[in-house]
């Protein structure tokens, strides 16, 4: 039996937040649908894993498992200073970015504070901010689906305490053009943290990439940028994720936001193993923008409006209310996440999964092109 909550126990900002829309445990799948899953492409997940060599770390540093961790993860600091060439007082680790997310909400959103993102939005963005009493600005996209510069900038007249977005998007898939992200930058007041979430960085094509970290370094406005090993590194299980900050002075600060043994050895290990293998990472990376194209035109000919992705998932218009698309396709055993915030109920995200997965899920998809045989 439960016992009463105390109806004013919890605080009301977390009593109004929405429940985080995770993607569903295999597992739990099983159990829920009394199936096995054919095709899990709700979240991001790298159907190739982690490299070979990152679990062959991971198991070597179980068996250090009785001491607790370097709670500054210095092994693997020091190795992402060697790859981006931030200097490592300026990088945290955390458990996944996510909670890095919310160890600068922690640290820095006091009620009433304003905090702008886009939409549709990585949901973290925008509840992380909100359970801690922040009015959260969502602004949409513009109709080609490139990022809404005049909107970001008019915003930042107002100097908010943080401008928040992914990019290349998460759920839509775009990444923002060099000078894009120049002109938002540059119009950011000195007193807004420009916190950028490059989760999926990895998997943009070269005639898009650009040094965000540097443009941003060389603006000298506070920023952070996260990156994740959940994603192109295929280690979603052992959450891990770091930020780098534009001063040595805010990772101090974040660091006393964070749940100091935070990060598992198992998870520092194998990520640092996870990016010395680049031929996995390539190959990894190979497929996924393969396959994005190859589904992206396939949903298309079906009928469907996609987004355009530089990442390894595509976002599409089911045409009808995305609960009950992604329903009828769960009995089929294929998982793929339909979106929640409006105005993008009729949306769906899809995760690339080997080439086997995404038949199986282009397979299960009715054609709503109206030119059918
Ligand atoms: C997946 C994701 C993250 C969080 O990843 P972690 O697993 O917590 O490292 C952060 N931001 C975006 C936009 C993501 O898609």
């Amino acid at each position: 039996m439960n016992s009463p909550l105390p109806h004013d126990l919890i605080r009301k900002e977390v009593r109004d937040l929405s429940e985080y829309n995770a993607g569903l445990a295999l597992d739990r799948f099983r159990d829920a649908y009394g199936i096995d899953c054919v095709a899990k492409l709700d979240s991001n997940e790298s159907p190739l894993g982690p490299s070979p060599r990152a679990i062959e770390a991971m198991r070597e540093a179980a068996q250090g498992v009785a001491r607790y961790p370097d709670a500054a993860s210095g092994a693997l600091r020091a190795a992402i200073a060697r790859s981006t060439g931030a200097e490592a007082d300026r990088i945290i680790i955390g458990n996944g970015s996510e909670d890095l997310i919310g160890v600068l909400f922690r640290a820095i959103i006091r009620a009433g504070d304003h905090v702008v993102t886009i939409c549709p939005s990585f949901g973290l963005h925008e509840f992380g901010a909100q359970a801690f009493g922040a009015r959260v600005t969502k602004l949409p996209f513009e109709a080609d689906w490139s990022f809404p510069v005049e909107a970001m900038k008019a915003e930042l007249r107002g100097a908010p305490r943080v401008l928040i977005f992914s990019s290349p998007s998460n759920p839509a898939g775009p990444a923002i053009r060099e000078e894009a992200f120049r002109a938002i930058v540059t119009a950011a007041d000195p007193a807004t943290l420009i916190c950028f979430d490059e989760a999926y960085v990895e998997f943009i094509e070269a005639r898009h990439r650009f040094d965000a970290l540097g443009l941003l370094q060389a603006s000298g406005k506070p920023y952070i940028v996260l990156r994740t090993f959940s994603k192109a590194y295929g280690l979603a299980g052992a959450r891990v994720g770091y930020g780098i900050a534009s001063s040595a002075e805010m990772i101090k600060a974040l660091m006393r936001m964070r749940n100091p043994f935070g990060v598992n050895a198992m998870a520092a290990a194998g990520a640092i193993e996870a990016m010395a293998d680049t031929a996995h990472l390539e190959r990894v990376l190979e497929d996924a923008t393969t396959e994005r194209q190859r589904v992206a035109s396939a949903l298309t000919g079906k009928g469907y409006a996609c987004a355009p992705s530089q990442t390894n998932f595509v976002f599409f218009d089911t045409g009808r209310p995305a609960s009950e698309f992604t329903e009828e396709l769960r009995r089929k055993g294929i998982l793929i996440k339909g979106w929640q915030e409006p105005p993008f109920t009729t949306w769906a995200r899809v995760t690339m999964g080997t080439e086997a997965e995404n038949d199986a899920f282009l397979a299960a998809l009715p054609d709503i092109s109206g030119k059918a045989a």
